[in-house]
């Protein structure tokens, strides 16, 4: 495919995947044949349509430099020769954490300029006064600086792949984020006067807040392309999770039920999220027998990212201990170094005496769990230290750790598991207390001992 038009004219795969109470199809975006696909390729390639048919030479993009949508743009213009510069937010305290869209980002030579998430709209101006000066007409995908006025852009695509779909559901699902896919499927729907439900599941925002958003992007688009008269919104926020980026323990299942089962990637942040979300929804109102498309809109990456997240580790060089424990003991309340700990020794002991895991992303360890198992009199296990870095919070990494310390503890015939926490840490409390930890006694002034009774199951 060498030409524009060739891409945005592309069909992907429908396949059915098997249910016992409703015909359920997924359209696998994500085998868009371009840049491990997904919407964010189909977003991408109508920027740049637009861009071109307004002669336009440069294009500056908007979104975190992990994102989709960043791998996509900066793919598609390297593809067809066109300079991109993309405006990121900086991650909250400065450090940047590279993933397979991030590092493939790079290869395609975007070129990033940071910012805070409070002057987003004066980096804007900057980079296109910047361009400017140098020769080059920028073409800013959000419209104005403020964000404003190229929303009907991105509703091409969905407008377009609705009109591929249609007439053939009841139901239609997708991960909703910033409302473009949604926007595009109802603006579709809504032009060939189609009757599906066109359920939104909502990863990042609020209900109202992602309405609002989409009835923006709805009414520019029909300003702007074609006039849209009735249409509904169907959005649902009760698989959250907390927001955007987090995940439970039912989005693993899900992720792992249909990698396994369907041979099918989902990735814990989209389409792992949307597709617990619809099959609960579907549950929950107790729907039967009906056609339902899920679309499948891609993320493949993230699905990667996932799975190197959630592999534990187990550390036995010193090197690698000592590495760990360096990147990661200051995150403990206090730190390695304010309870004035000798790091070199400390994890020399670990790895010579005792156990340490990590999770990697990326080669560098982003969590950790360690401690000793070697108490045979009493019969207790003891964690040392257990971390998990910031950006990587709320992934359920911490949990994770703890059952395989629980794990070995048992292998190792341990009765319990011990711990020392700070008195007025209340968030590792409750966390240790969720997972069957009770306060034992004082361990000094400041903090206590927690402790867990390990069961076993009795086998004949
Ligand atoms: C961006 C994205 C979404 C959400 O699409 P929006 O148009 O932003 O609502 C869903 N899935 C994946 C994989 C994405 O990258």
């Amino acid at each position: 495919m060498e030409n524009l038009f060739e891409f945005l004219q592309f069909n992907t795969p429908i396949v059915q995947i098997p249910d016992v109470h409703n015909k359920i199809y997924v359209k696998r975006d994500d085998l868009l044949p371009f840049s491990f696909g997904g919407n964010k390729v189909r977003i991408a390639l109508e920027f740049l349509n637009d861009m071109k048919r307004k002669g336009y030479d440069c294009i500056v993009g908007y979104g975190n430099a992990r994102s989709n949508l960043s791998r996509a743009l900066a793919n598609v213009c390297y593809k067809f020769h066109i300079p991109c510069h993309i405006i990121s937010p900086a991650d909250e305290d400065g450090t940047r954490i590279y993933t397979f869209n991030s590092r493939m980002a790079e290869d395609f030579q975007a070129q990033f300029h940071y910012c805070q998430k409070t002057n987003v709209k004066e980096t804007v101006e900057r980079v296109i006064a910047d361009l400017k000066s140098s020769g080059l007409n920028p073409y800013y995908i959000y419209g104005n600086s403020s964000g404003e006025g190229n929303e009907h852009i991105p509703i091409l695509a969905y407008k377009r792949v609705y009109e591929e779909i249609k007439n053939n559901y009841d139901y239609i699902f997708l991960a909703t984020g910033t409302g473009m896919t949604q926007g595009g499927l109802i603006a579709g729907r809504a032009i060939n006067n189609g009757s599906e439900s066109i359920v939104g599941i909502s990863v990042a925002r609020s209900e109202t807040h992602e309405r609002l958003v989409l009835q923006k992007a709805l009414k520019c688009f029909s300003e702007r392309v074609q006039l849209i008269e009735n249409y509904d919104i169907e959005i649902v926020d009760t698989y959250l999770c907390n927001g955007y980026g987090t995940y439970n323990q039912q989005i693993v299942n899900t992720i792992h039920q249909q990698l396994v089962s369907n041979g099918m990637p989902l990735d814990p942040t989209y389409t792992g999220k949307a597709f617990w979300g619809m099959l609960d929804y579907l549950k929950r109102r107790n729907i039967s027998n009906k056609k339902i498309l899920f679309i499948h809109t891609g993320g493949t990456p993230l699905f990667f990212d996932y799975m190197m997240e959630s592999q534990l580790i187990n550390l036995t060089d010193p090197a690698s201990v000592l590495n760990a424990v360096n990147g990661l003991g200051n995150l403990l309340v206090p730190s390695l170094t304010e309870r004035n700990v000798d790091i070199p020794q400390y994890s020399l002991k670990l790895s010579s005496k005792g156990k340490v895991w990590c999770h990697y992303a990326m080669g560098e360890p982003i969590s950790i769990i360690a401690g000793y198992f070697n108490d045979s009199e009493s019969s207790t296990a003891y964690i040392s230290i257990l971390a998990v870095a910031k950006e990587y919070q709320g992934r359920g990494l911490a949990s994770s750790l703890l059952f395989k310390f629980e794990d070995y503890a048992k292998l190792s015939g341990m009765n319990h598991i011990k711990l020392e926490v700070r008195k007025n840490n209340n968030s590792a409390q409750e966390f240790y207390h969720k997972h069957g930890f009770k306060e034992l006694y004082e361990a000094s002034y400041s903090s206590i001992y927690m402790v867990k009774e390990l069961c076993y199951q009795i086998t004949k």
